[in-house]
């Protein structure tokens, strides 16, 4: 077998066979097949796409290119989720402590943001002293006395997906549904959990834009995990307008904490829909019940605060300071700050994710490049969402900034997000 025999088969449309697809990941991860001849093969994938039983054996060669977590220490069926990503999503921060406060465990590992979406390990890292590099023992230790702890991935986690992510970001191949399913399900597999849940978002700031791409991108994710063995369940949601209020680390955990001590309005709603959903999603699949079940239990522990006393635990068990997540008031707050008015009157049609997401990249809430260093007060706090009637000069958002020369394009990027006109907006659908 040879590399350019399996380039051949693939251009021609062919199905690969395991055989041929363990040879490729295998060899080029040991450094034994050069990247011209992975590129050329990934080129080829693009355009001829992979079999369901392609892309399993795809991210099963990917799990085996290195650790795999084993959860079996621990009681019970151990559910993952993981969103594809968007602007102001902390579901998971505010999803797993719901589960977890109902006796399910959650062992999760979590990664960062880049560009205009954010990431988990970010948000947490906002937390004075909160520590996500937690070794293997550690880590299992606090899901076992907590019952839920959030880190980073292990360094060893399907190292053949980071060797293959970099050379499809430079050969532009990233956008392929098998290899970005591949991709992130062997990472999910790897961190190994018995079920998945994924929170696949579409909309302007989802990395599927439209309905039909998020649909194929779901069916493909949840073909490989179940085809591997872990019950996967995907949700589609709705990513055309940030989620909640506050975009930025520091920001987005002053929300979550707002969120879990049961602070509701018409800026958090779709937050508080989507993750009671997540959340009933996870339970159902760690076996607590049928969905109307479990979205009740998951609504009633969010109510009653006992999720909060379980982020609260985890905070500390984590090393964070826990101080700051009861009086958030403590939270180091940010050097700049400018107010934005709605430059007419009207309904506000639309505001737009990924344009939002940019303009609190351009704030230092997020990076630009994997090595950009985040300023965690930074970001955008929105005043009003979609579907709101606004006056001229009300103000709709604050820009949060630890630099005033930032502002202005932050500012111009977040106007030219925001549509007003004068019909109100179909309503937005959350869950799809
Ligand atoms: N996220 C991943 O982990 N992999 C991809 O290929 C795309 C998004």
């Amino acid at each position: 077998m040879t590399m350019y025999e399996i380039i051949t088969k693939k251009k021609r449309g062919i199905e690969l066979t395991t055989e041929e697809i363990n040879f490729a990941v295998d060899g080029f991860t040991k450094g034994e097949i050069p990247d011209y001849k992975v590129s050329a093969f990934l080129m080829a994938i693009y355009f001829k796409g992979m079999t369901p039983d392609e892309t399993a054996a795809l991210t099963a060669a990917m799990v085996r290119s290195g650790d795999e977590v084993d959860l079996s220490g621990i009681p019970g069926i151990k559910v993952d989720k993981h969103s594809t990503g968007g602007v102001g999503d902390k579901t998971t921060l505010i999803v797993c402590p719901v589960v977890a406060a109902l006796g399910y465990p959650v062992a999760k590992m979590s990664g960062r943001g880049l560009g205009h979406t954010g990431g988990t390990l970010d948000k947490l890292e906002a937390i004075p002293g909160f520590n996500i590099n937690l070794s293997g023992d550690e880590f299992m230790e606090i899901v076992k006395s907590t019952g839920i702890c959030i880190s980073g991935q292990s360094k060893n986690l399907a190292p053949a997906d980071k060797k293959l992510y970099a050379l499809r970001d430079v050969t532009a191949t990233v956008d392929s549904i098998p290899l970005i399913a591949a991709s992130i399900m062997s990472k999910k597999i790897a961190a190994g959990a018995d079920s998945i849940l994924l929170d696949v978002k579409t909309g302007s700031g989802a990395f599927m834009k439209t309905l039909e791409e998020s649909r194929v991108l779901a069916e493909t994710m949840t073909d490989i995990g179940n085809n591997l063995g872990r019950k996967t369940e995907a949700v589609i949601t709705d990513m055309s307008t940030p989620l909640g209020a506050m975009i930025g680390n520091t920001l987005e955990i002053k929300e979550v904490v707002a969120i879990l001590k049961g602070f509701r309005s018409d800026l958090n709603k779709d937050l508080v829909e989507i993750s009671l959903v997540l959340a009933g999603k996870m339970l159902e699949l760690a076996g607590a019940g049928n969905e109307t079940k479990c979205l009740k239990l998951a609504n009633e522990v969010l109510e009653s605060g006992k999720a909060f006393e379980v982020f609260k635990k985890m905070v500390k068990a984590q090393g964070g300071d826990v101080r700051v997540i009861e009086n958030p008031d403590l939270f180091e707050s940010s050097a700049f700050t400018e107010t934005i008015y709605a430059p007419e009157a009207g309904y506000i049609n639309e505001m737009d994710s990924e344009g939002i997401g940019m303009a609190a990249m351009l704030l230092k809430a997020g990076r630009e490049t994997p090595e950009d260093k985040i300023v965690y007060s930074s970001g955008i706090e929105l005043l009003a969402k979609t579907g709101q009637k606004v006056e001229e000069s009300e103000p709709i958002a604050v820009l949060y900034s630890p630099a005033k020369w930032l502002i202005r394009e932050a500012k111009e990027k977040f106007l030219d997000s925001v549509r007003i006109g004068q019909q109100a907006p179909i309503e937005r659908i959350l869950v799809y």
